[in-house]
């Protein structure tokens, strides 16, 4: 073993080498140096653990590439972009809504520049990070004021510690949700330092029971978008129009968490309604809260909107500034929000509105085309019926008509085929169904066709 351990060259030798000298020239010597390091320590490593001379030998031949591949994992981020080919819209686990070209582009050239983030322009003294936002979220929603968290969870945190610390909060047993995350009603009212009141029971909720719970402790009725699952067949509850009648008699604050934050009547393309923010503001909520990243189709924030007194109450609460959004948010937001004063260009500009409204005779042209693209003798490629989803605990139930094409080969496992798309260089997620991979095409565009068909076509090629 200890002739072994001659044969690894010294860093110097190694630097010698033509090939690592053009290494250097593209990278920075500083780098080029720690990666012969770490390859001359794995060969020490491996000589340890009894590796073949052979196989030794013919490591320390190919130097050189080890090195190479070494430097370009340090240059490899961990966070990649991907293409989400599973046809669920809001995929949670996939970074859930992409943003619109529009924010995108609010968002680069903001990044590497100074902004007014807190800074009044007219006045040429400090300003509020929050007024770059409110105007245009009082516009689209009709609430009186508004402020934007870190996320929506955040948002029904914050609210609850500001408003309802040390009374009670009454909720019914229909609404007690757990979203992913460890985020769950009855953790957070007790994080919050308010005493959650249950009424009603599972499938109904009645206005009484919420009127019988009320008392001189009661600080507010938290209504909770049940926005992950359906509690369907014998069921009632109690719309915000009547839960708000209460405010008459008790003082009270009605609270929402929508959860997702629509902002357009999905009815009128075909889906079931979903409690848009502007009617709960309409029916008497004093504040509803939602995400910015769900339904809403942009970054990740969770959105404050109701009454100007609450909502001032609320900005002056400690948790506030922990729970602050930063300029990027601020900028995507911003811009994903000025799409929606116009409907129509909110539904063609917004990536995941444009996604959930897509019809599968459309769908189904995207599957020809990516199809006729693919030519790999190994694969069976058709074009099928399926279903996709929304995701993000939005809609649950709701089945939207997709096409998708179903892949497989006489060569290659379903899970072989699926194991490598995810492993090209822009990971491609596929599910497998029947033994045929799938790539729904809902939310797959046009200008991912080539990266597609390209690692397609590479398959045993
Ligand atoms: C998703 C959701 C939340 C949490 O929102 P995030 O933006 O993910 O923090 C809270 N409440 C409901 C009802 C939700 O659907």
């Amino acid at each position: 073993m200890g002739n072994l351990f001659k044969l690894i060259p010294k860093v110097d030798e190694v630097i010698e080498k033509e090939e690592i000298k053009s290494l250097i020239k593209l990278n920075s010597r500083k780098i080029v140096v720690d990666s012969i390091r770490e390859v001359l320590d794995d060969l020490r490593q491996e000589i340890k653990s009894g590796i073949d001379e052979d196989i030794l030998m013919n490591n320390i031949r190919n130097i050189n590439s080890l090195v190479e591949e070494s430097i370009l994992n340090k240059k490899k981020h961990h966070l990649v972009k991907l293409i989400n080919a599973t046809g669920i819209v809001i995929h949670t686990n996939l970074g859930r809504s992409p943003l619109a070209k529009e924010a995108v582009d609010s968002l680069t050239s903001l990044a590497s520049s100074y902004s007014n983030l807190e800074y009044d322009l007219d006045e040429g003294k400090r300003g509020s990070r929050y007024s770059h936002l409110d105007e245009i979220v009082r516009k689209i929603t009709g609430a009186e004021a508004s402020m934007v968290v870190n996320n929506n969870a955040a948002a029904v945190l914050l609210i609850l510690s500001a408003l309802c610390s040390g009374k009670e909060v009454i909720t019914s047993r229909g609404e007690l949700i757990e979203i992913g995350g460890a985020f769950r009603i009855p953790d957070v009212c007790k994080e919050s330092a308010s005493s959650l009141i249950e009424v009603g029971t599972t499938n109904k909720t009645h206005l009484k029971d919420y009127e019988e719970a009320i008392n001189e402790d009661t600080a507010a009725i938290l209504k909770v978008h049940t926005s992950n699952y359906k509690i369907v067949g014998f069921t009632e509850g109690v719309d915000n129009k009547t839960l708000s009648s209460l405010k008459k008699d008790h003082d009270i604050l009605i609270i929402e968490d929508l959860g997702s934050g629509v902002l357009v009547d999905f009815s009128k393309y075909g889906l079931s309604y979903e409690p848009t923010i502007q009617n709960s503001i309409q029916s008497g909520v004093d504040l509803v809260s939602f995400s910015g990243d769900k339904l809403l189709g942009g970054p990740q924030a969770g959105v404050i909107v109701g009454r100007k007194d609450l909502i001032d109450k609320i900005k002056t609460h400690p948790l506030t500034r922990a729970l602050r959004v930063d300029k990027f948010t601020i900028a995507a937001l911003e811009a994903t929000l000025r799409l929606y004063l116009d409907e129509n260009i909110a539904t063609q500009r917004i990536p995941t509105l444009n996604m959930i409204i897509q019809k599968r005779d459309f769908i189904r042209k995207k599957a020809e085309k990516l199809a006729s693209m693919i030519d790999n003798n190994n694969l069976n490629v058709d074009i099928i019926d399926t279903l996709s989803e929304v995701g993000g605990g939005s809609m649950p139930g709701e089945k939207l008509e997709s096409s998708a094409l179903a892949i497989n080969s006489d060569v290659y496992k379903d899970f072989e085929i699926e194991r490598f798309l995810r492993g090209y260089e822009i990971p491609i997620i596929t599910r497998i169904e029947n033994e045929k991979v799938i790539i729904d095409l809902r939310t797959v565009s046009y200008d991912e066709f080539e990266i597609i068909a390209k690692a397609l076509n590479l398959l045993g090629a």
